[in-house]
Parts: structure tokens; sequence; C-alpha cells
């Protein structure tokens, strides 16, 4: 089973909901899709990680077999070959791996090479697996680091949660491409409830089945409103509770103390009664 949760901006509470509920879950499997800036790995701190790199396969041209047709630069729609100065030039930064340009050059003239984008980090700890996405700064996409995260948890038999990134861009999309449910996290404000509507919106393109947790719950009824009026069900109210924002400013995980354990467990019991698991 896999749980995706999501906000339309980032500081809503995503890293603190995926973290403490794939802590508590059994067979938990904890997922940092936010390979922009993950920081999962602050709560998780893992002492013996794996770390493989992830690539992505860009052009090169021998010149010597080009005929200079421009078959494959009228073929590349996101402008990473240039014909310039009677030679095609390739812009790595700006290829996304489609691998056009080599199937429409009429003389072999195009082979593929290796481009490290990322990295992705696992391990192991307090009986939760834990993977973890790092682009390389700087580069445009994430997208090839989101993809091979969600390869490795692919089959998994366990509880996967999936710490999307932030937004409703591309990168969200794909992370939550294989996930049975998504929980959106707001906070009870209008510019919570204007990202909210966001994510709700693209989690509704996908036909997902979909919760709401609110963070920082105040009297302020603006999101119990808008789930309301969506027929969506709220799975847990997190209450401004400046200790339980102390402990995880600290990167310690809240649900380990008891004191706020039941409030995550109850999160977690709802998921479930909503999967009818
Ligand atoms: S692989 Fe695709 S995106 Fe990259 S240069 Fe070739 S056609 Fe363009
Ligand atoms: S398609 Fe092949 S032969 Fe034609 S310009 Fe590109 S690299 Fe050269």
């Amino acid at each position: 089973m896999q749980i995706a949760i999501l906000s339309g901006k980032g500081g809503t509470g995503k890293t603190l909901l995926s973290v403490n509920l794939s802590y508590l879950a059994e067979n938990g499997t904890y997922v940092d899709c936010d390979v922009e800036e993950p920081n999962g790995l602050l709560y998780y701190q893992l002492e013996n990680k794996k770390t493989e790199e992830v690539s992505i396969k860009i052009p090169v041209v021998n010149h010597d077999l080009c005929n200079g047709c421009e078959k494959c630069t009228d073929f590349c729609k996101f402008n990473a070959l240039a014909f310039i100065l009677d030679k095609v030039r390739v812009f790595k930064d700006l290829c996304h791996s489609c691998g056009g340009c080599k199937l429409v050059c009429p003389t072999n003239a195009i082979s593929e090479i290796d481009k490290t984008v990322g990295y992705i980090h696992s391990g192991k700890i307090f009986d939760t697996n834990i993977y973890s996405g790092e682009m390389i700064v700087g580069l445009e996409s994430g997208i090839p680091i989101i993809d091979e995260l969600l390869n490795q948890v692919k089959n998994s038999s366990r509880n996967v949660f999936i710490d999307s990134p932030p937004g409703n861009g591309c990168s969200v999309m794909e992370s939550i491409r294989d996930s049975n449910y998504c929980l959106l996290i707001a906070e009870p404000t209008i510019f919570g409830l204007h990202n909210l509507n966001m994510v709700y919106n693209l989690v509704k393109v996908f036909n997902k089945k979909v919760g709401i947790v609110i963070n920082k719950a105040s009297e302020n009824s603006i999101i119990e409103d808008y789930a309301l009026e969506n027929n969506v069900n709220i799975i847990g109210r997190i209450p401004m509770d400046l200790e339980l924002g102390r402990i995880n400013s600290e990167g310690k995980i809240v649900a380990s103390y008891d004191e706020y354990k039941p409030l995550f467990t109850d999160i977690l019991t709802n998921i479930y009664k909503e999967l009818n698991l």
C-alpha cells in the first residue's frame, strides 16, 4: 500500500506527517520524494546508509558520421540540440533524455552517455525502511530520481509513505503515480486554503482517494468547510502546540513521545479505515 502526503507549499507539515506515520506503521517505509529539498534524513539519521547514483542518458554526436541533415535538431522540442557552425551541439542541461534524436538520426551518428543527476540514500532504522532522493543542485528536474525511488518500492508489501514535493507540478504528479491514497495537509488560513485547493484539484485529475489533515488546527473552520463542500474526510487535526513544534524542530520523531503518539496513531487508523484495511 502506498500513501502520498502532499501540500500546496513547503513548510506545511508534510515531512512531519510522513515521518511520524511511517515510524508508527507496522512494516513502515518512508520515501522522501522531495528531492530538491529532502529533509527526512534529519529525523531518520541512518548510521549505515547505502548511496546509489541516479543517472540519465544524454546524446553525444559523432561528427564524422553526421551528414548535417538536422533531423535531430528539428525533432528536439527542448532546444537541447542546435546546429551551429556546421556542427550539432548538445546542451546537456536542457536534455530530457527522451532518446528521440538517436532514433531519428539516419546515420547512427548519435549515441548516449550517462549523466549523474542525483542520489538515492537508503537504510533501515526503528524497523522502518528509508529511501531518500537527492537531486544535484542546479539541475532542472528531479523526476528521474523520483521515478527511481518509486521503482525501488514498487512491489513492496510494506506500508509505504511518500513525502511528496510541494506544489502541484510534474514532480508531484510523478510522486503520486502508484499511490492508493493521497493525504493532503493544510493550515487553516486563506493562503492554506488556496494551496489545498490547488493540490486537491491535482489529485482529483488522477482520481485518487483523498483525505485532509489540518495542521495548526484552530477555531477557524475554513478547511473544515472546504472539506464538507467537497465531500472529503478530515483524517486528523494536529493542534497548534509549541512543545510539538519544538520536538519536531530538533529533528526528533514526535510520535516517539507518549503524549503525542495517540495523535498520529489516530491519523493512521483513520487512513486504514478509508482504505478498508
Ligand atoms: S534525448 Fe530528447 S531531449 Fe535530449 S537532446 Fe535528444 S531529442 Fe532532445
Ligand atoms: S540527425 Fe544525425 S546526421 Fe542528421 S544532423 Fe543530427 S546527428 Fe547529424
